[in-house]
C-alpha cells in the first residue's frame, strides 16, 4: 500500500476526553473516529488490524469444528419474551419498533436466535454436538461507554453457541473452547490468564472469563502465587483465618454520639476494624435484605446478589436505611432488627467474637457481642470481597489481585434458554429431549484495544507481528529529488509484495522525521530505510520496532530477511 493513497490520519496532540492509553493511540493513529457516543466508524488502519484479529479467531473456531453462521442484529421481542428475558434485560436493550408498531431489539447477545434456528433445524441426536458462532455487530445500551472501542455500544462480537445431549458432551466442548481461546490470545501475542467468573445475566453452570493484564483494566482478578487458582474478585474466595477461642464478655450498650463510620468506632471505642461489624442495607429486586459483615470488609455485591437470589442488587438510599430498620445509617445492629427483615452474616464475620455493631438506636452501638449469645446467628454466607495476602482456598499460597480486561467468556448455560424456547431433540430411544448448551464470546473489537495496552511505548503502538496492520514500512528518503532512490524503492517495494509481505510504501514528499515519527504511532513491527548513502553501498537500513535495534542488510537479501523475521 502507498501512503499516498491511502487515509493515514494521524495526529499530534493527544486528545483531551481519551483517558486510556489505547483509546488516545488508535484516534491518534487515525484508527477509529467517534460518530457519538460508543459508536466508531474504523478507519482503514484499525479495520485492517480488526480483520487479522477476526481471522485468527476464525480460523481457531473452524479448527475446533465449529460452524460459522450470519444472524441478524434486529431479534423480534417474542423470542426475547419466550425466554423471559424482554423483561429482565434492562436498560442495556435497545428495543425498536417497526412501521406497524411490532417490538423489536437490537441484539446484545444470540442465545435466543440460535436456540430458535436449532429447535427448527435439528431432529436427532445424530446431528449432535454442534457448535455455531459468528463474527457479528451487537448493541448494549451501556451506562457509560467509554475507553474507546474497549466500552463501545455498538461493538464487533464473536459468539457461538453449542449444543448437546447431556453435560459430559457440553463439557467435552466447553473444555476445547477453553483450549480455543487459550490459542487464539496466544497466536494474538496476548498476556492472558483464564479465570473462574460469575455467570451474569446470561445464567447458566459454570463459567471462565479469558482477561488480557493491564492496570487499565475494569476488572480485578485474584490469583494465587502457587496453583493455578484465578478467579474475578466477583466470585473470588480465600480461605477462612481459623476461628479464635475467646472468652465471650457480657454485652454493653455505650453511646457514640455522631459516630457513623468503621473508622469513627474504631478510634472512638479503641478496637481493630475485625472487631467491628458493619451492616449494610440493600435493595435486592426491590426487596430490602441487612448483611452484616467485618468493618474492615469490602460486601461484594455480586456474591450477595447471589446469596439472596436476586437478579439485581443496589445499596438502599439513608431514607429506605431508617424505613426499614427503624435506625439511620451508622446505627444498625443485628440486635432488635424487626423480625421479618432478611438478614445474611458473611462467614468472616460469623466467626468474630466480642464484635462491636449498631443499636438500632440513634447515637448508640453495642460493644461485646457475640453471635448465638446476644443475637442468633442469621442465615451465614460468603460474601465479602477477598483481599491481597489472603490464602488461597486451594493450597497454602497466597492470592495476588491484578487488573484485567475481559476479552473472552465461556458459559455453560445447561438448559436455560433450551428448556424456555422447547428446543428438543430425539435421543437414541426416539424420546425427545431438551438440549444442552454452552456459549462462547469473544470481544473482537476490545481485543484490538487490549493489544494496545500491552504493546506501547512513549512514540506509540507495538503490533504483535500477528495483528500488525502492516508487516514493513519502506522509507525511501527524499525520493522525490532522487531518481535512484526512487527506482530502488519501488523495486524493493514490488519484491516484497510479491513475496506476500505487507508494506507500507511512504511515497510521500515528507521530511524523515516525519515519517519515522508517523511509522512509529502506528506502531508498524519493521521500518525498512532506503537513501542515496545506503545505494552507493548497495544496502538498506533496517530497524525493528519493538527493540529500536537494526542493521544493514544487502539490497539483494532484503525481501529473504524479511520473510525469515516474519515466520519468527
Ligand atoms: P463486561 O463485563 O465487560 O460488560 P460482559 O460480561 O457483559 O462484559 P459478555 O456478555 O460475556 O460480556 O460478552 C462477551 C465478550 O464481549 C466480553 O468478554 C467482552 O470481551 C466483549 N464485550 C462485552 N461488552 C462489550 C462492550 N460494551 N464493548 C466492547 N466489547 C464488549
Ligand atoms: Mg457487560
Amino acid at each position: 500500500m502507498r501512503v499516498s493513497r491511502f487515509l493515514l490520519s494521524t495526529v499530534k496532540e493527544t486528545p483531551a476526553d481519551a483517558e486510556v492509553i489505547s483509546h488516545q493511540l488508535m484516534l491518534r493513529a487515525g484508527m477509529i473516529r467517534k460518530l457519538a457516543a460508543g459508536l466508531y466508524t474504523w478507519l482503514p488502519l484499525g479495520l485492517r488490524v480488526l480483520r487479522k484479529v477476526e481471522a485468527i479467531v476464525r480460523e481457531e473456531m473452524d479448527r475446533a469444528g465449529a460452524q460459522e453462521v450470519l444472524m441478524p442484529a434486529v431479534q423480534p421481542a417474542e423470542l426475547w419474551q419466550e425466554s423471559g428475558r424482554w423483561n429482565q434485560y434492562g436498560a442495556e436493550l435497545l428495543r425498536i419498533k417497526d412501521r406497524h408498531h411490532r417490538e423489536f431489539c437490537f441484539g446484545p447477545t444470540h442465545e435466543e436466535v440460535i436456540t430458535d434456528v436449532i429447535r427448527r433445524e435439528i431432529r436427532s441426536y445424530k446431528q449432535l454436538p454442534a457448535n455455531f458462532y459468528q463474527i457479528q455487530t451487537k448493541f448494549r445500551d451501556e451506562t457509560r461507554p467509554r475507553f474507546g472501542v474497549m466500552r463501545a455500544r455498538e461493538f464487533i462480537m464473536k459468539d457461538a453457541y453449542s449444543f448437546h445431549l447431556d453435560l459430559a458432551s457440553l463439557q467435552e466442548t466447553y473444555d476445547l473452547m477453553h483450549s480455543t481461546y487459550s490459542r487464539i490470545f496466544t497466536c494474538l501475542g496476548l498476556q492472558f490468564r483464564a479465570v473462574e467468573a460469575d455467570t451474569g445475566s446470561i445464567g447458566g453452570r459454570s463459567s471462565h472469563e479469558f482477561h488480557v493484564l493491564a492496570d487499565s483494566g475494569e476488572d480485578a482478578i485474584a490469583f494465587c502465587d502457587t496453583c493455578d487458582y484465578a478467579a474475578n474478585v466477583e466470585m473470588a474466595v480465600s480461605r477462612l483465618p481459623a476461628p479464635s477461642h475467646e472468652a465471650v464478655r457480657a454485652k454493653e450498650k455505650v453511646t457514640t454520639p455522631g459516630i457513623r463510620t468503621v473508622d469513627e468506632q474504631a478510634t472512638m471505642l479503641g478496637i481493630s476494624h475485625e472487631r467491628i461489624v458493619k451492616s449494610i442495607v440493600v435493595m435486592a429486586d426491590d426487596k430490602p435484605a441487612v448483611f452484616f459483615i467485618c468493618g474492615s470488609d469490602d460486601l461484594n455485591t455480586i456474591k450477595a446478589a447471589h446469596a439472596l437470589g436476586a437478579i439485581t442488587l443496589r445499596l438502599a438510599e439513608a431514607a429506605e436505611v431508617l424505613a426499614v430498620t427503624g435506625a439511620p445509617v451508622g446505627f444498625v445492629g443485628p440486635l432488635n432488627l424487626p423480625a421479618t427483615l432478611t438478614v445474611i452474616v458473611d462467614s468472616q464475620a460469623a466467626q468474630t467474637h466480642n464484635f462491636s455493631s449498631g443499636a438500632n438506636q440513634v447515637d448508640y452501638h453495642w460493644i461485646n457481642l457475640n453471635w448465638g449469645v446476644d443475637v442468633p446467628l442469621p442465615t451465614v454466607a460468603d460474601v465479602r470481597s477477598v483481599c491481597i495476602g489472603e490464602q488461597c482456598p486451594r493450597c497454602d499460597g497466597h492470592l495476588s489481585i491484578r487488573r484485567g480486561i475481559e476479552v473472552g467468556h465461556i458459559f455453560q448455560l445447561g438448559t436455560k434458554y433450551s428448556q424456555a424456547l422447547n428446543a428438543t431433540c430425539l435421543d437414541e430411544q426416539g424420546k425427545a429431549t431438551v438440549m444442552t448448551m454452552g456459549c462462547y464470546g469473544i470481544g473482537v473489537s476490545r481485543i484490538v484495544a487490549s493489544a494496545i495496552e500491552q504493546n506501547n511505548d512513549a512514540q506509540g503502538i507495538i503490533w504483535p507481528n500477528s495483528i500488525a496492520p502492516f508487516h514493513v514500512a519502506l522509507l525511501p528518503m527524499n525520493m522525490h529529488k532522487s531518481y535512484r532512490v526512487r527506482e530502488a524503492a519501488e523495486k524493493l517495494y514490488d519484491e516484497l509484495c510479491a513475496a506476500g509481505i505487507e508494506v507500507l510504501f511512504d511515497d510521500r514528499k515528507e521530511r524523515p522525521g516525519v515519517m519515522f515519527a508517523d511509522m512509529e504511532l502506528i506502531g508498524i513491527p519493521y521500518r525498512l530505510v532506503l537513501g542515496e548513502r545506503g545505494l552507493d553501498e548497495g544496502v538498506i537500513e533496517y530497524k525493528e520496532r519493538r527493540t529500536n535495534t537494526g542493521q544493514n542488510i544487502g539490497l539483494a537479501d532484503v525481501v529473504a530477511f524479511m520473510q525469515a523475521q516474519l515466520t519468527q
